[in-house]
């Protein structure tokens, strides 16, 4: 596999592209908001997704699918594994970040899987691989990659400084559920990203 270096700003800069593309910019410019992530994948880049049981154990939450080809699955009707054939441009997410009641994992994921799509086609065409995102995997560097982009589309600088004032007078767990809330992310993931940013 090659090595294709990405550093932090150069992600920024993939998702502002992104983000200014879409809807005049509406995202990047206009109120703080939720970045709808759906949307941007299946009607800016016309990629399909589909929702599947890709383990038992919920261990592989999303695969990226850049070549026809078979991916394997659980079978829970039958309680096996099975293959099915999928079509290039195809994002899987597994069948269990629908019930998430936060749809913040749901919504990392597809935007991790989107990341794999417009920076990694390189590294896995010819190599019969597809990205896949095992939970808290993060080690590396592609995974890293695909995390941080995500994190740019869906938290965009700008908007988190612009969304961030009105949380001044809230305490730092506050300020996490606030943003958390606004940009429908994980707690989690806004925690990072307010770290990040040395806010909190
Ligand atoms: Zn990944």
């Amino acid at each position: 596999m090659g090595d294709i270096c990405y550093r932090k700003s150069t992600l920024d800069l993939i998702a502002n592209k992104l983000l200014k593309n879409y809807q005049h910019g509406k995202f990047l410019y206009g109120d703080p908001q939720s970045v709808p992530i759906e949307q941007i994948i299946e009607l800016e880049y016309g990629l399909n997704i589909e929702y599947v049981c890709l383990r038992k154990n919920g261990t592989v939450l999303g695969q990226t699918v850049f070549e026809n080809c078979f991916v394997p699955f659980y079978d829970s009707d039958n309680e096996q594994y099975s293959i099915m054939e999928v079509q290039s441009g195809t994002i899987l997410v597994d069948i269990s970040l629908l019930e998430d009641e936060n749809s913040g994992r749901l919504r990392y994921t597809l935007a991790h899987e989107l990341a794999h799509w417009l920076i990694h086609q390189k590294i896995y065409e010819n190599s019969q691989q597809s990205a896949a995102k095992v939970d808290g995997n993060i080690d590396c560097q592609t995974e890293w990659q695909a995390d941080t982009l995500a994190a740019s589309i869906l938290m965009p600088r700008m908007q988190i400084k612009k969304a961030f004032y009105k949380t001044l007078n809230l305490s730092a767990k506050g300020k996490i559920s606030y943003m958390a809330e606004l940009f429908d992310v994980s707690k989690q993931a806004m925690s990072i990203c307010l770290k990040t940013h040395n806010m909190i």
